[in-house]
């Protein structure tokens, strides 16, 4: 590139970036994923280097964070607060190892510690006294958010010594919570918040401090400012000293003696990632001596003896190319985004959910589109919005038919849905997913029976309704694709065996509205059988705990229907059980636990064990687990990152307990 091109690429990039920063930091509502930010700050780094003298002071490239809003008190630190440097890859990781060994020589050890993804806030103590809480703002003065960051319950107002320090850290908001408050935004047609991050910096950064209060945020604390001026020789000293003070400190920091071990971390870490309460968007590796430290220094914007390695884009930009629509199980029609293939956390993606026709709409979604696709909980991904600045005028809007794209009756919108479904009863699409529902392994968990086979059964007409499954045999199975002797007799049994299964897997099956696999096994629990069951009145269906208006409704005109009764006969003769076979709940009276009797409320996340196994433990000693704190609850079981429940409970006196109080009783 050119000299003059490379200035007007470097301005054009220094005021995109700029506008990038005011978003994410100033307004909490990135425009765009990180790593677009990242990979156009890159660029710009890149074109500095290339062109030294083309670098100003005011670059996006040389500051930290973002502007300061009037509406708060202005703090000034007393040590800047700075960004971190980014690693990107393993060469990335070398290069910084080697800098390091240049600038202090062979003798280093990392600190290696989680990068929470919340935002970094300073905390000062005077004699032991917490007197004033700040953001980073702009790295030399942030905003005061004293009041606010009172409300996070793990901050200490008051610490083990009477120490004048200032300690810094990462506050955030834990993942249940951040699901729970974009959950209910988009109730209140609220825009969610884009990542645990901003919905961190948004509570903090409220003038009320009872919203703040609300938000359930927690933090880590990282480092104290000066620490060498209190006798501390490293950063992992620094961290355990930060303990016996009484902050919380994140517990999966690990020092590592070489570069490659610190690799090896990373990978570890990668795969418990999902698994932690809190985001996290990378790892920070720490030069541990400080005396190393201090040798090695700061940049304009970062220190030397640290590197923030980020985790590979879950959120990345491609080309919507098409949209298809598919119709489920109970006629719900779902477009899927059908994308360029591109690489999202580790796994190549070509497919994405629309969810719905409003959110299409909402988001302005078009036809060949640039499109930010993310990973939702790790798992499936989704189309989080639309890069509108980079349309060229191809892009096409999109509009949902008006029939079934399977049967091609017309489509109907059910009042108060957002989905539009198709209600031929018919329709083949919904009885080919009917059919993979029965056969999924929270229902009757055939083996051998998936999407490829059931499909090929129902086009060869083997299979149109879930009794004819049970009258499948081995000349017919041999015929199909890829279907050897042997699999069809591995088949066969596994069909056969799956007649055996407990009511509950049957009733999930059989795909009764609003009926998921857990009120599945609560009806099975309480009914014992279908003939029971299907004689229940929807009042002796709400007198059953858990059941609500909606499911007892259900059952009632599902257990109406003749088609419905004259299936369950069929499958009755062809030897499916219809009976609850699993363990019976403990009556109080025959249990001498302190939990007979009582109504028990689980909270938040166990560590030891997980919450079902805790349930069954509990009921299976006489307990009688609820799903909301109320006054006639007895017991709040709070794991952690607790929340609301919690806070009602405190409210109304209740007994609470921790897992370890749990775990204490069920050995008993
Ligand atoms: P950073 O997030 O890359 O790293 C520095 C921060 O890491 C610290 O300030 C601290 O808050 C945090 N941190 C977490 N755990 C830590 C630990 N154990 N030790 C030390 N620090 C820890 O840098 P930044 O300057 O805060 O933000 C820049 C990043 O923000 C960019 O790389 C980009 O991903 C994102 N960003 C995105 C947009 C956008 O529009 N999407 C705009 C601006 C910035």
């Amino acid at each position: 590139m050119d000299k003059e091109a490379a200035k007007r690429r470097i301005e054009e990039l220094q005021q995109i970036l700029n506008q990038y920063n005011y978003e994410y930091h100033t307004l909490d509502r990135p425009s765009v994923p990180d790593a677009e930010y990242d990979a156009r700050m890159r660029e710009l780094i890149s074109l500095e280097e290339e062109h030294p003298d083309l670098k100003s002071a005011d670059s996006p490239s040389q500051r930290v964070g973002g502007a300061v809003l009037d509406a708060f008190q202005k703090v000034r630190h007393g040590t800047p607060m700075l960004s971190l440097g980014n690693a990107f890859n393993e060469q990335d990781l070398l290069d910084f190892d080697r800098r390091v060994r240049q600038a202090v020589g062979d003798d280093v050890a990392y600190n290696v510690e989680l990068k929470i993804d919340g935002l970094a806030v300073s905390l000062r103590y005077e004699n032991g006294i917490f007197v004033r809480g700040a953001t980073r703002g702009d790295g030399t003065t942030g905003e005061d958010i004293t009041e606010n960051l009172k409300t996070i319950r793990s901050i200490p107002l008051k610490i083990n010594r009477p120490l004048s320090i200032e300690v810094r850290g990462e506050a955030f908001m834990p993942k249940p919570s951040f699901e729970a408050l974009n959950e209910k935004r988009v109730q209140n047609e609220e825009e969610p918040f884009a990542n645990p991050r901003n919905a961190a910096a948004g509570s903090l950064r409220q003038l009320d401090t009872k919203i703040a209060a609300k938000r359930n945020l927690d933090i880590f604390v990282y480092s104290i400012a000066e620490l060498d001026e209190i006798g501390v020789e490293t950063q992992s000293e620094g961290l355990d000293l930060l303990d016996e003070l009484g902050f919380k400190t994140n517990k999966e920091r690990r020092m590592c003696q070489t570069i490659e071990e610190v690799i090896e971390l990373i990978d570890t870490l990668k795969t418990k990632r999902a698994d932690f309460s809190y985001e996290i968007d990378g790892i920070v590796i720490k030069v541990d001596s400080l005396n190393q430290q201090e040798e090695l220094g700061f940049t304009a914007k970062s220190p030397r003896w640290a590197v923030a390695y980020k985790f590979p884009a879950e959120e990345v930009v491609t080309k919507l190319i098409d949209i298809e629509l598919s119709v489920g199980r109970t006629g719900v029609i779902t477009p899927t985004a059908i994308l360029e293939p591109v690489k999202v956390a580790g796994t190549t993606v070509q497919r994405a959910s629309l969810h719905n026709e409003d959110l299409i709409k909402e988001k302005d979604i078009r036809l060949f589109d640039q499109v930010i696709v993310k990973k939702a909980g790790d798992i499936i991904p989704e189309v989080a919005g639309v890069l509108i600045d980079q349309r060229t005028g191809e892009e096409k809007p999109f509009q949902m038919p008006d029939e079934c794209p399977e049967c091609e009756s017309e489509l109907v919108r059910i009042e108060g849905e957002v989905a539009l479904r198709c209600i031929n009863p018919e329709c083949p699409a919904q009885i080919r997913e009917g059919l993979i529902h029965f056969v999924s392994r929270n229902a009757m968990n055939i083996d051998g029976l998936g999407e490829r086979v059931i499909t090929q059964l129902f086009k060869e007409q083997l299979v149109s309704r879930v009794s004819d499954l049970y009258r499948l045999t081995q000349e017919q199975l041999i015929q199909l694709e890829r279907m050897g002797e042997k699999s069809v007799d591995n088949l066969l049994r596994s069909i056969g065996q799956s007649k055996e299964n407990s009511l509950e897997r049957l009733l999930f099956g059989l795909g009764i509205r609003f009926i998921g696999s857990k009120a599945a096994k609560t009806l099975a629990m309480h009914f014992d059988n279908i003939d029971q069951l299907k004689q229940a009145t929807k009042e002796q269906l709400l007198e059953v705990d858990e059941i609500g208006e909606k499911m007892a409704d259900a059952v009632v005109t599902y257990f109406e229907k003749e088609e419905i009764l004259d299936l369950l006969s069929e499958l009755k003769e062809l030897g499916v059980n219809m009976t609850y076979t699993g363990p019976k709940p403990v009556k109080a009276e025959d249990s001498d636990s302190y939990f007979a009797g009582k109504t028990i409320v689980l909270t938040g996340k166990l560590t030891q064990m997980s919450r079902n196994d805790a349930k069954e433990a509990i009921e299976a000693l006489g307990g009688k687990l609820a799903g909301s704190v109320s006054k006639k609850t007895d017991l709040v079981i709070a794991g952690e990152a607790a929340g609301s429940k919690l806070t009602k409970a405190e409210e109304l006196n209740i007994e609470i307990w921790d897992e370890a109080n749990m775990l204490e009783e069920l050995k008993k």
